[in-house]
């Protein structure tokens, strides 16, 4: 048995779910998405929901500046 997950409406990072987009060639959920900055994309339902995506690339988190050293 598999269960939709509705995501639809929910908010991802910069993502908003905006409708269902069936499923990719390996049967997983797909979502049309739209960024904040006003692109939309398809992408799958449990990238969303783990987080991979937040953004459709516009955004990128500052990571390389952050080096936390342990003395
Ligand atoms: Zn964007």
């Amino acid at each position: 048995m598999r269960a939709i997950i509705d995501i639809m409406g929910q908010r991802f990072g910069r993502l908003l779910v905006m409708e269902p987009a069936g499923m990719d060639s390996n049967r997983a959920m797909t979502w049309r998405v739209r960024c904040d900055c006003g692109t939309e994309f398809i992408t799958r339902g449990k990238a969303l929901r783990y987080g991979s995506p937040k953004s459709c690339g516009c955004w990128k988190p500052r990571v390389d500046q952050r080096r936390k050293e342990h003395a």
